[in-house]
């Protein structure tokens, strides 16, 4: 019995979303979504889904 959570910091690096140019998608495998910063999106910071996926 638990709500599903938001994503509130970066999947990457755990940095918390709030400064402008954050992203946020959901996993294409699971629909989970998933947050993303800037830094690790410039960086294409590999991330890891709760599911196992593995994304760039
Ligand atoms: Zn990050
Ligand atoms: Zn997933």
């Amino acid at each position: 019995m638990s709500k599903p959570k938001k994503a509130e910091g970066c999947i990457s690096c755990g940095v918390k979303l709030v400064e402008p140019g954050f992203a946020r998608f959901p996993c294409p495998n699971c629909g989970e979504e998933m947050g993303r910063c800037v830094k690790c999106r410039k960086q294409s910071n590999p991330y890891r889904c709760k599911c196992g996926f593995v994304g760039p």
